[in-house]
Protein backbone atom coordinates (compact mmCIF):
# COMPACT_ATOMS: atom_id res chain seq x y z
CA UNK A 1 0.00 0.00 0.00
CA UNK A 2 1.28 3.42 -1.01
CA UNK A 3 1.31 6.66 1.21
CA UNK A 4 -1.62 8.79 0.99
CA UNK A 5 -1.63 12.21 -1.08
CA UNK A 6 -1.75 15.47 0.12
CA UNK A 7 -5.01 15.71 -0.60
CA UNK A 8 -6.41 12.13 0.42
CA UNK A 9 -4.35 12.90 4.06
CA UNK A 10 -6.14 15.96 4.34
CA UNK A 11 -9.74 14.51 4.01
CA UNK A 12 -8.59 11.24 6.26
CA UNK A 13 -8.10 13.89 8.95
CA UNK A 14 -11.50 15.35 8.48
CA UNK A 15 -13.70 12.17 8.23
CA UNK A 16 -12.07 10.55 11.25
CA UNK A 17 -13.84 13.85 13.01
CA UNK A 18 -17.08 15.28 11.73
CA UNK A 19 -19.64 13.36 12.69
CA UNK A 20 -23.18 13.24 10.91
CA UNK A 21 -24.79 16.93 11.60
CA UNK A 22 -21.91 18.95 11.95
CA UNK A 23 -21.57 22.07 10.14
CA UNK A 24 -18.05 21.97 8.04
CA UNK A 25 -16.46 24.50 6.33
CA UNK A 26 -14.98 24.53 2.79
CA UNK A 27 -13.18 27.87 2.42
CA UNK A 28 -11.97 27.54 -0.76
CA UNK A 29 -14.61 25.55 -2.52
CA UNK A 30 -13.13 26.33 -6.00
CA UNK A 31 -13.94 23.19 -8.08
CA UNK A 32 -15.79 22.05 -5.16
CA UNK A 33 -13.93 18.17 -4.66
CA UNK A 34 -13.40 19.19 -1.21
CA UNK A 35 -16.87 20.44 -0.78
CA UNK A 36 -18.45 17.14 -1.91
CA UNK A 37 -16.08 15.59 0.05
CA UNK A 38 -17.08 17.46 3.49
CA UNK A 39 -21.12 16.93 2.54
CA UNK A 40 -20.60 13.37 2.47
CA UNK A 41 -18.59 13.68 6.15
CA UNK A 42 -21.31 15.41 7.92
CA UNK A 43 -24.33 13.64 5.75
CA UNK A 44 -27.80 15.27 4.92
CA UNK A 45 -28.26 16.45 8.32
CA UNK A 46 -25.39 18.51 8.23
CA UNK A 47 -24.18 21.92 6.54
CA UNK A 48 -21.57 22.67 4.43
CA UNK A 49 -20.42 26.35 4.29
CA UNK A 50 -18.68 26.64 1.21
CA UNK A 51 -16.62 30.27 0.70
CA UNK A 52 -15.00 31.33 -2.88
CA UNK A 53 -14.47 35.00 -4.33
CA UNK A 54 -14.90 34.02 -7.94
CA UNK A 55 -18.61 33.13 -8.97
CA UNK A 56 -17.55 30.58 -11.71
CA UNK A 57 -15.86 28.96 -8.54
CA UNK A 58 -19.08 28.74 -6.59
CA UNK A 59 -20.89 27.60 -10.13
CA UNK A 60 -18.85 24.79 -10.87
CA UNK A 61 -19.38 23.84 -7.28
CA UNK A 62 -22.91 24.03 -7.21
CA UNK A 63 -23.07 21.68 -10.25
CA UNK A 64 -20.50 19.12 -9.15
CA UNK A 65 -22.53 19.16 -5.39
CA UNK A 66 -26.12 18.81 -7.40
CA UNK A 67 -24.55 15.83 -9.26
CA UNK A 68 -22.22 14.17 -6.59
CA UNK A 69 -23.40 14.64 -2.85
CA UNK A 70 -27.23 15.47 -3.97
CA UNK A 71 -29.50 16.00 -1.37
CA UNK A 72 -27.11 17.61 1.15
CA UNK A 73 -27.32 21.08 2.67
CA UNK A 74 -24.44 23.38 0.85
CA UNK A 75 -24.56 27.10 1.16
CA UNK A 76 -22.53 29.25 -1.40
CA UNK A 77 -21.20 31.50 0.48
CA UNK A 78 -19.58 34.71 -2.87
CA UNK A 79 -17.21 36.42 0.14
CA UNK A 80 -13.61 35.94 0.86
CA UNK A 81 -12.98 33.31 3.49
CA UNK A 82 -11.61 36.73 5.50
CA UNK A 83 -15.27 36.87 6.75
CA UNK A 84 -15.87 33.35 7.98
CA UNK A 85 -17.48 34.53 11.44
CA UNK A 86 -19.25 37.15 10.05
CA UNK A 87 -21.29 34.37 7.40
CA UNK A 88 -21.54 31.65 9.70
CA UNK A 89 -24.46 31.62 11.87
CA UNK A 90 -24.18 32.35 15.61
CA UNK A 91 -25.31 28.84 16.23
CA UNK A 92 -22.43 27.21 14.94
CA UNK A 93 -19.68 29.53 16.65
CA UNK A 94 -17.62 26.99 18.29
CA UNK A 95 -18.94 23.82 17.46
CA UNK A 96 -17.54 23.49 13.60
CA UNK A 97 -15.97 19.59 13.32
CA UNK A 98 -13.76 21.25 9.92
CA UNK A 99 -12.23 23.97 8.35
CA UNK A 100 -10.49 22.89 4.55
CA UNK A 101 -7.95 25.22 2.68
CA UNK A 102 -6.95 24.49 -0.53
CA UNK A 103 -4.52 27.58 -1.10
CA UNK A 104 -3.26 28.77 -5.05
CA UNK A 105 -5.93 29.48 -7.73
CA UNK A 106 -7.76 27.33 -9.45
CA UNK A 107 -6.60 24.99 -11.72
CA UNK A 108 -7.96 25.65 -15.68
CA UNK A 109 -9.51 29.09 -14.46
CA UNK A 110 -7.63 32.24 -13.66
CA UNK A 111 -4.12 31.67 -12.23
CA UNK A 112 -4.18 35.50 -11.64
CA UNK A 113 -6.91 35.11 -8.67
CA UNK A 114 -4.84 33.59 -5.99
CA UNK A 115 -5.19 32.99 -2.58
CA UNK A 116 -2.85 35.39 -0.34
CA UNK A 117 -1.64 35.98 3.20
CA UNK A 118 -3.75 39.21 3.74
CA UNK A 119 -6.96 37.09 3.58
CA UNK A 120 -5.99 33.57 4.58
CA UNK A 121 -4.46 34.63 7.81
CA UNK A 122 -7.38 36.31 9.00
CA UNK A 123 -9.77 33.77 7.88
CA UNK A 124 -7.41 30.88 9.65
CA UNK A 125 -7.86 33.01 12.89
CA UNK A 126 -11.67 33.01 12.86
CA UNK A 127 -11.09 29.26 11.73
CA UNK A 128 -9.59 28.83 14.71
CA UNK A 129 -11.77 30.31 17.24
CA UNK A 130 -15.36 28.71 15.58
CA UNK A 131 -13.47 25.31 15.53
CA UNK A 132 -15.22 22.64 18.37
CA UNK A 133 -13.11 20.70 20.75
CA UNK A 134 -11.24 17.75 18.91
CA UNK A 135 -12.32 19.77 15.35
CA UNK A 136 -9.34 20.45 12.62
CA UNK A 137 -8.18 22.91 10.13
CA UNK A 138 -6.70 21.21 7.09
CA UNK A 139 -4.46 23.12 4.86
CA UNK A 140 -3.05 22.54 1.53
CA UNK A 141 -0.21 24.64 0.25
CA UNK A 142 1.55 25.39 -2.76
CA UNK A 143 4.80 27.18 -3.58
CA UNK A 144 4.72 26.61 -7.55
CA UNK A 145 3.46 30.13 -8.42
CA UNK A 146 4.56 33.49 -8.13
CA UNK A 147 3.03 34.40 -3.99
CA UNK A 148 2.63 30.78 -3.14
CA UNK A 149 6.06 30.57 -1.00
CA UNK A 150 5.19 33.86 0.69
CA UNK A 151 1.84 32.67 1.80
CA UNK A 152 3.25 29.04 2.70
CA UNK A 153 5.60 31.01 4.62
CA UNK A 154 3.33 33.07 6.80
CA UNK A 155 1.02 30.49 7.30
CA UNK A 156 3.36 28.28 8.93
CA UNK A 157 4.50 31.23 11.03
CA UNK A 158 0.85 31.84 12.10
CA UNK A 159 0.32 27.94 12.71
CA UNK A 160 3.25 27.31 14.85
CA UNK A 161 2.91 30.30 17.01
CA UNK A 162 -0.75 28.68 17.97
CA UNK A 163 -0.01 28.07 21.96
CA UNK A 164 0.29 24.11 22.52
CA UNK A 165 -1.84 24.17 25.26
CA UNK A 166 -5.24 24.24 22.51
CA UNK A 167 -3.84 23.25 19.17
CA UNK A 168 -2.24 20.22 18.20
CA UNK A 169 -0.37 21.47 14.50
CA UNK A 170 1.58 18.98 12.39
CA UNK A 171 2.92 18.76 9.15
CA UNK A 172 2.29 16.38 6.26
CA UNK A 173 5.16 16.82 3.31
CA UNK A 174 7.37 15.09 0.83
CA UNK A 175 11.16 15.49 1.97
CA UNK A 176 12.60 14.12 -1.64
CA UNK A 177 10.54 15.14 -4.34
CA UNK A 178 11.14 18.19 -6.39
CA UNK A 179 9.45 20.89 -8.48
CA UNK A 180 7.58 22.31 -5.58
CA UNK A 181 5.28 19.60 -4.19
CA UNK A 182 2.20 20.71 -2.38
CA UNK A 183 2.09 19.48 1.43
CA UNK A 184 -0.91 19.89 4.20
CA UNK A 185 -0.36 21.92 7.19
CA UNK A 186 -3.19 20.10 9.86
CA UNK A 187 -4.27 21.79 13.28
CA UNK A 188 -6.61 20.05 16.26
CA UNK A 189 -8.20 21.89 18.61
CA UNK A 190 -7.84 20.00 21.96
N1 LIG B 1 -10.73 23.05 -3.07
C1 LIG B 1 -10.87 23.35 -4.47
C2 LIG B 1 -11.33 22.12 -5.24
O1 LIG B 1 -11.68 21.12 -4.62
O2 LIG B 1 -11.38 22.19 -6.45
C3 LIG B 1 -9.67 24.02 -5.08
C4 LIG B 1 -9.43 25.41 -4.54
S1 LIG B 1 -8.37 26.43 -5.54
C5 LIG B 1 -6.79 25.72 -5.26
C6 LIG B 1 -8.32 27.96 -4.61
C7 LIG B 1 -9.62 28.76 -4.64
O3 LIG B 1 -9.55 29.78 -3.65
C8 LIG B 1 -9.91 29.44 -5.98
O4 LIG B 1 -11.12 29.00 -6.50
C9 LIG B 1 -9.97 30.94 -5.61
O5 LIG B 1 -10.96 31.65 -6.30
C10 LIG B 1 -10.30 30.88 -4.12
N2 LIG B 1 -9.96 32.08 -3.36
C11 LIG B 1 -8.94 32.96 -3.56
N3 LIG B 1 -8.96 33.92 -2.61
C12 LIG B 1 -10.04 33.66 -1.80
C13 LIG B 1 -10.59 34.29 -0.65
N4 LIG B 1 -10.04 35.39 -0.15
N5 LIG B 1 -11.69 33.75 -0.10
C14 LIG B 1 -12.25 32.61 -0.60
N6 LIG B 1 -11.77 31.97 -1.69
C15 LIG B 1 -10.67 32.48 -2.28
Amino acid sequence: MGFLSILSFAHKLIEERVKPGEPVVDATAGNGVDTVYLARCTGPSGTVYAFDIQAAALERTAARCALEAPGHRVELVHHSHAELAEALPTETHGRVAAVTFNLGYLPGHDHATITTAASTLPALEAAASLLRRGGVITIVLYTGHPGGQEEAEAVEAWAASLPQAQYQVLTYRYLNQRNHPPYCVAIEKR
